[in-house]
């Protein structure tokens, strides 16, 4: 026990002030654009966001400072241990050192009450009193459910339907919390019903249920919407992972050479690897890998085009990649991971050649789980999976190259909620989804007509 397994940060280190990307990239965010193609304005968001959110969306400031009642809920279970996977790198026989930063400590068991928090926060301070949104595995609506509870608002989430049938648990979860949880598409709302009407047994995508959220809210009085991922300021209010991996890896001494995070609409990639980004865009040296599934490979394979973040074309347009929004994902377990878009400021790191993504097969990231909670005990979340598959052949790559690497990844949380996925996996069922290039061309269809996000210069 020469080196220490866990690094904790006391409550006072916690980091006071979120970092945001947009005052350090080389090139500027290419704007939203609304249905008539010009940038959006604020107060055409103001019917779904509240007008702190939307400052911080646009914001090119490089701190910002988080309210203190903010730090008083995520002390709640926050600065989250930064640790060493010993075990599996025995296991792997690998020369490099694997860290993680365990997200999984959060009351909903993932990185998405760091914004969801956030956000409730300061629609609380506007008088709101409900939000609307979707969600996907059931991660991102448990999440707000408990971060509206934490400050007394209502709030409603629309799940995709496959995963509302396959994770019960999550459901549950957001009940428990006081919040309301329908199975989208739904008869609530228009898109819903136009959807049901052409395919009753939709098994609904993050597009749909989206849209049905944002319907939800401008039909309903002082409710606005919220997302749990993509968006400007979900990323910034990510940071504060990297934040605290930095100070936790700086007590020990330690650099790292490769930073993994699985990258679904880009958040818990972001929030660990965009502090490290900074200093990688000032001169240092580093890798920095985005985890994708093979199933929806928006970095990897996608074009980087202006697409609405929704199938009703009810968001702004945004710059990033992406499958189409009328892309309909297959069934993979890694729920979180299924949107067809990447969040704008991932995407342009991505386009600017600052880090690299990979696309990843479902089996080779249950196998990697399987081995990780055999090793290292904790059981993770699908989404997970893909960054520690990232990690373990980069660990291989390490011991090919016989160099002693320093790989941080971020375990972005447990999968105690979706063991059924783990269930599948040892019974044989799962196979590999590989997104086909016909699949891939029908799917961009929808965004022929778009207008095209400028050229880098
Ligand atoms: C939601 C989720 C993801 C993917 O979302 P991002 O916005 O890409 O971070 C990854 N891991 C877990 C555990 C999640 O709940």
């Amino acid at each position: 026990m020469s080196e220490p397994l866990k690094v904790f940060l006391d409550e006072k280190e916690m980091p006071r002030q979120w970092y945001n990307l947009q005052a350090d990239l080389p090139h500027p965010l290419p704007p939203p654009l609304g249905p008539d193609g010009k940038p959006v304005t604020p107060d055409m968001l103001a019917r779904v966001f509240p007008m702190s959110i939307i400052e911080q969306e646009m914001s090119q400031q490089r701190w910002v400072d988080i309210p203190e009642p903010i730090l008083e809920k995520l002390a709640l279970w926050r600065p989250s241990p930064l640790c060493r996977a010993r075990n599996l790198e025995r296991a792997l026989q690998t020369p490099a050192r694997i860290y993680y930063k365990n997200e999984g400590v959060s009351p909903a068991g993932s990185h998405k009450p760091n914004t969801a928090i956030a956000q409730a926060y300061y629609n609380k301070m506007e008088g709101i009193e409900r939000l609307t949104t979707e969600t996907g595995a059931g991660q991102w609506g448990s999440a707000l459910a408990f971060a509206c509870r934490q400050f007394g608002l209502q709030c409603r989430v629309y799940m995709v339907r496959i995963s509302f049938d396959q994770k019960p648990f999550r459901k549950f979860m957001m009940e428990t919390w006081g919040a309301e949880c329908v199975p989208s598409p739904s008869t609530n709302t228009e898109v819903g019903r136009k959807i049901l009407a052409e395919t009753p047994d939709s098994p609904g995508s993050l597009g749909i249920a989206i849209s049905e959220a944002i319907e939800d809210c401008v039909q309903s009085e002082n409710t606005r919407y919220s997302l749990g991922s993509v968006l400007n300021h979900v990323c910034m209010h990510q940071t504060i992972i990297g934040l605290e991996a930095k100070k936790q890896l700086e007590k020990i001494g330690v650099e790292p050479d490769i930073l993994i995070g699985c990258a679904g609409g880009g958040s818990n990639f972001a929030g660990l690897t965009f502090p490290f980004l900074c200093d990688k865009i000032h001169g240092k040296d580093m890798r920095i890998l985005a985890a994708e599934p093979a199933a929806c490979p928006r970095m990897s394979r996608a074009p980087y085009v202006y697409d609405s973040g929704d199938v009703a074309m009810m968001t702004p347009l945004l710059p990033m990649y992406s499958l189409g929004h009328t892309f309909i994902p297959p069934p993979i377990h890694a729920g979180g991971l299924r949107y067809h878009g990447m969040a704008p400021l991932v995407s342009l790191a991505a386009r600017e050649g600052l880090i690299e993504a990979h696309a990843l097969p479902q089996l080779e990231c249950y196998e990697a789980a399987v081995l990780w909670a055999r090793t290292e005990g904790h059981i993770p979340a699908p989404e997970t999976s893909h960054a520690i598959a990232l990690a373990i052949r980069e660990a291989r790559r390490a011991q090919d190259e016989g160099k002693e690497r320093v790989i941080l990844l971020n375990w972005s949380g447990h999968g105690l909620m979706d063991l059924s996925g783990y269930h599948a996996y040892f019974s044989g069922k799962l196979t590999n989804y590989v997104m086909s290039d016909e699949e891939m061309a029908k799917s961009l269809k929808c965004i022929e007509n778009l207008p095209k996000p400028p050229p880098l210069r």
